[in-house]
């Protein structure tokens, strides 16, 4: 190997972010080719939430070769097709956003103008009956996509799973360290750098052992050792447009079969989550400070448990926002090392994820080629933009006026990049998918139609198709999605046929 080539990398941390990395470099990097160690503190423990994920996710699976059913089974997990969030456009009213498109796009045209212009011609037609998965959550039903029948919505449908994320970090350690990567147990006290470029040298554990390392990965936490304590790298606090700062888990007790969705209920000073999982049910109450005590919080929470608690309230304190590098001198933040958006959609570990491609893509050598970083950093900070208005929308575009909390949200300032989305979609119901963003049309207009947005009009274009024959295409496309909808499974005979966990 060229010996300006990377030899060694530490990684720091073993919760998800950690063990996510390591499992996907070990099976990345070709032979063996470079050291991998991954060092972490049992008596520091891991943050114990995260989840709930989005479809992505399935193909970071594939990459690493993991049988699903397997990986289903292990984790304790469920599958999820979707969110569904209870009062967030206005107090009693529900709906899903869910993964998979709706209907079908026609003439180049996107779907959603078309059930606009249906429902100003009259039609009743709630806009969930156009998607399979929406379907298919409330009748608490689960299949794979089957390739074998051709235009058919069932050869499209999309996943994620909902799993116990201690069990996940575990499965995914098991799978690094059976492909050679190195587990250090031990705490962190001491970090020396290169006195010339300030690069990070050694990491020294309470017991005097000192590591070396060429390249670092800092998987720490909030705690973001490496990347912020060390490097003093600076934080973008963007808590002003998402402000919870608290949340507060809880297991209960399973109750029935699992329902193949999480749930976001959204509550006086924030929201709660339920995620099925086989095991047991994973809640969770995120809130803000200024509005809410951790105590109401959490009597909040206990409120609405559906079974009997299985843990202790698990208390957890953040701030929105981002590093300003997400990657520094040797050092490359993943997980809450690197930044922080509360979990309404699920995002963090596909964050993990979509860095670990992009450190993959930007792999450096030890010139540390600043250009690479500078590309790196640029990037992540507009995917992480990207999903921070997306979570926004979801606070800001809402007619709650019944507490201060909701009062703060709808009259906040937003990032202009929101706004100018905002504008477009309330003239003609126009939405465009930015540079690949996570969140594409379909998802923006579950949303922004979820949460009460009426746009004036609808693409115009779609007013020359006649009347009649629109009405005939939403009937045909409403009928296949229930036809479908007949020929699904449940969810929990799937779970049991195919990976139920041994509990
Ligand atoms: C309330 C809440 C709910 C969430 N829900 C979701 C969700 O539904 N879906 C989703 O995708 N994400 C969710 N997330 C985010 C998700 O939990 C994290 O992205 C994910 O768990 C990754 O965490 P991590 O590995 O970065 O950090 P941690 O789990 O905190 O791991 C940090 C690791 O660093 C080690 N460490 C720290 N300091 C030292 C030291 N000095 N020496 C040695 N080791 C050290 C610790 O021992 C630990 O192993 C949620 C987060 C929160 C706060």
């Amino acid at each position: 190997m060229d010996n300006s080539n990377i030899k060694d990398i530490i990684i720091l941390g073993g919760g998800t972010a950690g063990w996510m990395c390591a499992a996907a470099l070990s099976r990345l990097i070709p032979d063996k080719a470079i050291n991998i160690r991954l060092i972490e503190s049992e008596a520091i423990g891991t943050v114990g939430v995260g989840e709930a994920t989005i479809p992505h996710i399935v193909y970071f699976n594939r990459l690493l070769g993991l049988s699903e059913d397997d990986f289903v089974k292990h984790t304790h997990a469920t599958f999820k097709l979707g969110i569904e969030f209870v009062d967030w456009g206005s107090l009693g009213e529900r709906y899903i956003h869910p993964f998979g498109s709706y209907g079908a796009d026609m003439e180049g045209i996107r779907f959603h103008h078309f059930w606009l212009r249906h429902k100003q011609l009259g039609s009743q037609t709630p806009l969930e009956n156009y998607n399979l998965q929406i379907l298919a959550a409330k009748a608490g039903k689960f299949q794979r996509p089957d390739m074998s029948v051709k235009n058919s919505p069932l050869n499209a449908i999309s996943y994620a799973f909902q799993f116990d994320a201690t069990l996940y970090a575990g499965f995914m350690r098991k799978f690094a360290e059976k492909n050679g990567v190195v587990r250090t147990e031990g705490k962190v006290t001491g970090v020396t750098q290169n006195p010339e470029n300030g690069h990070v040298q050694t990491l020294t554990l309470e017991n005097g052992q000192s590591y070396s390392a060429d390249l670092f990965i800092d998987c720490s936490g909030f705690r973001a050792l490496l990347i912020e304590q060390t490097l003093k790298t600076g934080y973008q606090d963007w808590s002003a447009y998402l402000p919870c700062n608290r949340a507060v888990a809880r297991a209960s007790q399973a109750t029935g079969d699992p329902a193949p969705y999480t749930r976001a209920t959204a509550k006086e000073a924030g929201w709660q989550w339920r995620i099925p999982l086989q095991s047991r049910i994973g809640n969770g109450h995120v809130y803000c400070s200024d509005f809410m005590s951790d105590e109401k919080a959490l009597e909040s929470l206990n409120a609405d448990l559906d079974g009997e608690p299985v843990s202790e309230p698990n208390f957890l304190r953040f701030k929105t926002g981002i590093r300003n590098k997400s990657w520094n001198k040797n050092v490359i933040s993943l997980g809450l090392a690197a930044g922080f958006l509360e979990p309404l959609e699920s995002t963090s570990i596909h964050l993990i994820q979509t860095a670990i491609a992009r450190l993959m893509t930007n792999f450096p050598d030890k010139t540390f080629a600043q250009a690479n970083i500078d590309y790196y950093n640029s990037r992540t900070l507009l995917e992480y933009e990207q999903v921070r208005d997306f979570l926004i929308t979801h606070y800001y575009v809402t007619n709650r006026d019944d507490s201060p909390f909701w009062n703060y949200c709808r009259t906040m300032d937003i990032p202009d990049t929101l706004k100018e989305r905002l504008d477009l979609y309330k003239e003609n119901a126009r939405l465009y998918r930015h540079d690949n963003e996570l969140f594409n049309e379909v998802s923006w207009f579950a949303v922004m139609q979820g949460q009460g947005l009426v746009p004036r009009s609808h693409h115009p274009i779609v007013n020359a198709l006649p009347d009649t024959i629109l009405d005939t295409r939403m009937s045909q496309m409403e009928k296949v999605m229930q036809s479908c909808l007949k020929h699904m499974p449940r969810h929990q005979d799937f779970i049991d046929q195919n990976c139920k966990a041994e509990l």
